[in-house]
C-alpha cells in the first residue's frame, strides 16, 4: 500500500483559524500532511521562519493531537515543486477563499502543473466562518489594538500581542 503525502504550503504569518481548518480537513484526505512554511522573505513576514514553524506545531498539538501525529511542519525556501518532490508528496493542498484567491491560485496551479504534471493541486474551499480571515488583516487589526480573537487562537493572539508590545517599545515616536 502506498502512503499518500500532501503538502500544504503557505507563509503562515501567523497561522489563523482559516489555515488550521484547512490543515485539519486536508489531513483527512492524505495519509501524511507536510505543512510547508515558506521563508518568503519577499513578503516581509512579522515572525521569523522558525517562529512560524513553532507556532504552527504548537497549534496542531492543541487542536488535534491525534491528527498531529500524521502532520509534519517544515520550513522551506526552495521552489514549491522541488520541496513537494523532496518530501515525496503527490498532492499540493491549497485553501480557496471566495473570489479573491481564485486568479492567483489558478495561475499557480497551472504553472505548477507544467513544472510537474505528476503532482496535483487540490483546493479545499474555505469554510464559511473562516472565509474572510487573512493573516495580513489579522496583523493590521492587531497592530491597531483591535480584537483578533475571532480569527486566531488565544495562543496566537498572545504571540501577536507580545510582538506588537515589543514593536511599540522600540518604535521611535515622530
Ligand atoms: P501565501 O503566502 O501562499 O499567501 P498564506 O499563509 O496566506 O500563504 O496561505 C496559505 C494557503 O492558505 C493559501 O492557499 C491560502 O489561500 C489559504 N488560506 C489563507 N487563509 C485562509 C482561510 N481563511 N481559509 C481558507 N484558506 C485560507
Amino acid at each position: 500500500m502506498t502512503t499518500r503525502v500532501g503538502v500544504y504550503p503557505g507563509t503562515f504569518d501567523p497561522i489563523t483559524n482559516g489555515h488550521a481548518d484547512i490543515i485539519l480537513r486536508a489531513v483527512k484526505i492524505v495519509d501524511r500532511l507536510i505543512v510547508g512554511v515558506a521563508r518568503n522573505a519577499g513578503k516581509g513576514p512579522m515572525f521569523t521562519t522558525d517562529e512560524r514553524v513553532e507556532i504552527v506545531r504548537e497549534e496542531l498539538k492543541h487542536l488535534d493531537p491525534e491528527a498531529a501525529k500524521r502532520i509534519d511542519v517544515r520550513p522551506f525556501d526552495n521552489l514549491l515543486m522541488h520541496f513537494a518532490i523532496e518530501v515525496g508528496a503527490s498532492v499540493i493542498i491549497r485553501g480557496l477563499r471566495a473570489v479573491s484567491d481564485f486568479e492567483y491560485e489558478f495561475q499557480m496551479a497551472g504553472m505548477n502543473n507544467r513544472l510537474n504534471p505528476n503532482i496535483e493541486t487540490v483546493f479545499l474551499m474555505a469554510s464559511d466562518k473562516y472565509q474572510f480571515i487573512s493573516s495580513r488583516f489579522v496583523k493590521e487589526i492587531g497592530q491597531l489594538g483591535g480584537d483578533v480573537s475571532h480569527f486566531v487562537s488565544a495562543r496566537v493572539a498572545a504571540r501577536l500581542a507580545e510582538r506588537f508590545a515589543l514593536a511599540s517599545k522600540s518604535a521611535v515616536k515622530p
